[in-house]
């Protein structure tokens, strides 16, 4: 083989070793910064909530929270499909899975959790959580 055949091997092995961690640790920050966007959205949906409550209560009617704060509510339960997604997916970058009792950071292929004892499933059958890519741009009003 030609040395510099071997040579150019070698050299675009390591390129391919560091753009995988590199993309590993691009691909956390970008879930990180994923999640924390859902958690403010969260927080934006709770005082948009807490608006209408209050609301209600000035103009002494009752709330019906699956007519009034449905839809609140169910965007609320979407964000946090999410950021449990983007969870898993970044534990699973590190080669970690979380404790489906206890909710510790534990060994991908652990068959017991250290914390709490609770026997791991073998492979989790993935949940397929359907994300739903809406209200990304901050710009929307909702009233
Ligand atoms: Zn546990």
């Amino acid at each position: 083989m030609d040395f510099f055949d071997k040579l150019g091997k070698k050299a675009s092995e390591t390129y391919k070793v560091t753009a995988e961690k590199t993309s590993k640790i691009a691909k956390e920050a970008k879930l990180k910064m994923k999640m924390n966007e859902n958690k403010s959205n969260i927080e934006d949906i709770y005082k948009e909530i807490g608006k209408k409550v209050y609301e209600k209560h000035v103009r002494e009617e009752n709330i019906d929270i699956k007519k009034d704060l449905e839809e609140e509510c169910t965007k609320i339960d979407v964000l946090s499909a999410e950021i449990e997604t983007y969870l898993k997916e970044c534990l699973e970058l590190k080669d970690l899975r979380q404790c489906k009792n206890c909710s510790s950071k534990i060994e991908k292929d652990a068959k017991f959790c250290p914390e709490c004892g609770e026997k791991q499933d073998d492979e989790e059958p993935a949940k397929e959580v359907e994300v739903i890519e809406n209200n990304e741009s901050s710009d929307e009003d909702e009233n």
